[in-house]
């Protein structure tokens, strides 16, 4: 059978092009290599499926990504993609800004999903990894490991970047999208925790505070992130260090810098001059130094930072407490990132279609590209619009 529209990968990005597709009146089929449709949504959240931010805006994606990310939203946004999902009967409600299923499960997204492919009777090949893409009069064949080729007008690449592999995108499809030309931006693991061989982190293991983080390469100080900061037998994980975490793996990963620091202020909530007063005001009152930072810090860093509060010079032990440096050796890898910097260049790709720049009738959409958000939503954000897009484009340029 001769597809309209060929979706390679069933993810978010996936399912949402072939719904869209199918809605303009397309015939679609999705083929998907894990056994099982839309694996790495149920993992989201936590389990509850952060799927949108009301702060949906270009400002919060990489640099690179951010020209394709609003010609993207001008087409379907945040209004759209939350009608999409009313249309499917998902009511949902928001947390700070981010948006999450009333149900807080990530499988209620996931069923309400699956009801509209079988609405459009979408067929689904699973098991199906996709090796290869071939054109021939006019038609372009996908062709798989399993020894299968469908043949179909259009194809919407949508096969994710690397992390989490075991939940299906591998980064195997990178190597498709070199067959056809196109180049990528070395993939880095983004949102992942880090790595520090430093000694406080061992001792202090299982501790959790509320701090700000700041990422510090070869001197000059990047972004930073307030919230949970954990420590651990590693180094230091915690959604302020996932927040700041890009740059450090870009500098590491990609960039292959060594003089990597993260820079930890333990008291984000009192500002120099104020901790200031309060450590002389105890130390006025001879307080042991274990007992210096009593209530402001939990008891085990009371204990563990003492020693700078031994000395005299406050000035320096507050300029420790507001930046305690640590070396990063690492980043923890694609087993525990969230998702993925780099990917096929967005310069490759026509903004409006989401079409290749190389290939007529190849479309690519979600993580696969170089685009990636913050944490808060915007990364199913850019994965539920740029599916829609591309899927609709598909139509939109035969016809
Ligand atoms: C633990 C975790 C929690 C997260 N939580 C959130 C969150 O709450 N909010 C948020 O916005 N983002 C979150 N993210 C990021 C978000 O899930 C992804 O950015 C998004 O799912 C990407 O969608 P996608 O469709 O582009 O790729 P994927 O969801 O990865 O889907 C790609 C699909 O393609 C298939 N595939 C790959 N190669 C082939 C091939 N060769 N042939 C056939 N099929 C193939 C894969 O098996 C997979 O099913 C989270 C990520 C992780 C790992």
């Amino acid at each position: 059978m001769l597809y309209d529209v060929i979706v390679i990968g069933g993810g978010a990005a996936g399912i949402v092009a072939a719904i869209s597709a199918a809605r303009a009146g397309e015939s679609v089929v999705i083929c998907e290599r894990m056994p099982r449709l839309g694996k790495k949504i149920l993992a989201t959240g936590n389990g509850r499926c952060n799927l949108l931010n009301d702060n949906l805006s270009e400002e919060y994606y990489n640099t690179a990504g951010r020209a394709l990310v609003r010609s993207v939203f001008e087409k379907f946004g945040k209004k759209e993609i939350l009608d999409f999902f009313k249309s499917l009967g998902l009511e949902v409600y928001s947390q700070d800004g981010r948006i999450f299923p009333a149900t807080n499960q990530a499988s209620s997204v996931m069923k309400v999903l699956e009801m509209e492919l079988r609405r459009l009777s979408i067929p689904v090949e699973l098991n199906f990894t996709c090796i290869g893409i071939s054109f021939s009069n006019g038609r372009i064949l996908v062709s798989s490991k399993e020894g299968e080729t469908i043949e179909c007008r259009k194809v919407v690449i949508t096969g994710g970047g690397r992390t989490y592999p075991a939940l299906g995108s591998d980064g195997s499809i990178y190597e498709i999208a070199r067959q056809l030309g196109h180049t990528i931006v070395d993939p880095v693991p983004s949102a992942v925790p880090l790595v520090a061989k430093d000694p406080l982190c061992q001792v202090l293991q299982g501790q959790k505070i509320f701090a700000s983080a700041r990422s510090i390469i070869e001197g000059t100080e990047g972004s930073s992130a307030k919230g949970e900061l954990l420590f651990t037998n590693y180094g230091f994980s915690g959604s302020c260090i996932l927040d700041v975490s890009e740059e450090i793996s870009i500098a590491i990963n990609r960039q292959h810098r060594r003089d990597v620091y993260v820079a930890v202020d333990m008291v984000p909530f009192m500002d120099r001059g104020k901790l200031k007063d309060e450590l002389v005001r105890r130390k006025k009152a001879n307080l042991p130094s274990d007992e210096m930072l009593a209530g402001i810090l939990p008891n085990k860093l009371c204990l563990a930072l003492a020693r700078i509060l031994e000395r005299d010079d406050l000035d320096s032990a507050v300029g420790v407490l507001k930046g305690m440096r640590f070396k990063v050796d690492g980043t923890r890898g694609w087993n525990e990132a969230e998702f993925t910097a780099g990917g096929v260049n967005v310069d490759e790709i026509q903004p409006v279609s989401l079409e290749s720049k190389f290939k007529k009738g190849v479309f690519f959409a979600g993580e696969v590209l170089d685009v990636d958000g913050q944490r808060g939503g915007y990364n199913l954000a850019w994965a539920w619009a740029s599916g829609w897009v591309a899927g609709l484009q598909s139509k939109i340029s035969r016809d």
